[in-house]
């Protein structure tokens, strides 16, 4: 990323890098647990986020809960978070590009976050885990096929 973007984004106070790693690690969470796809629209800020996902129901408690205990297992396993470049054909092949801007470039830059995730990103995050603090769904809803889960980090 350019320098200029990078402050431009670092300037922004409602850019919360911590946020934004935890959504990284809720969207594969989903993906694994209902082999859903990643949040089709995020709204993430530095007091509570939320991510809205193509469903056909509401979530359970139950469901809730496993949710919250895995993200926090994933966060817990202090992952190292890395950045790699891939050339835009192979990039393709492996990850869906359809949120990245049509003018992005040749070289697509993805996040890794140890071996749980990886996904096409130009934002800011965490470089490991431990630092986004503890994670917690505050509700979610359905509503013509779309749930949204709205969540929070605690920090000591
Ligand atoms: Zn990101």
């Amino acid at each position: 990323m350019n320098e200029e973007l990078y402050q431009e984004i670092k300037s922004n106070k409602q850019y919360n890098p911590q946020m934004h790693s935890a959504e990284h690690i809720l969207n594969q969470t989903m993906v694994r647990m209902f082999n859903c796809g990643r949040s089709f629209s995020n709204h993430i800020e530095k007091k509570k986020s939320k991510c809205d996902y193509h469903f056909d129901r509401n979530l359970t408690e139950e469901e809730i809960n496993l949710i919250n205990h895995k993200v926090n297992e994933v966060i817990q396993l202090n992952l190292n978070v890395v950045e790699e470049f891939y050339q835009k054909d192979e990039a393709k092949e492996k990850f869906n590009l359809s949120k990245l801007p049509e003018d992005a470039g040749e070289k697509v830059r993805v996040i890794k976050i140890g071996e749980y995730d990886a996904c096409p990103c130009s934002g800011l995050h965490v470089s490991s885990t431990k630092e986004i603090g503890s994670f917690k769904i505050l509700s979610s809803d359905f509503k013509e096929g779309v749930l949204r889960i709205r969540f929070k980090l605690l920090n000591e």
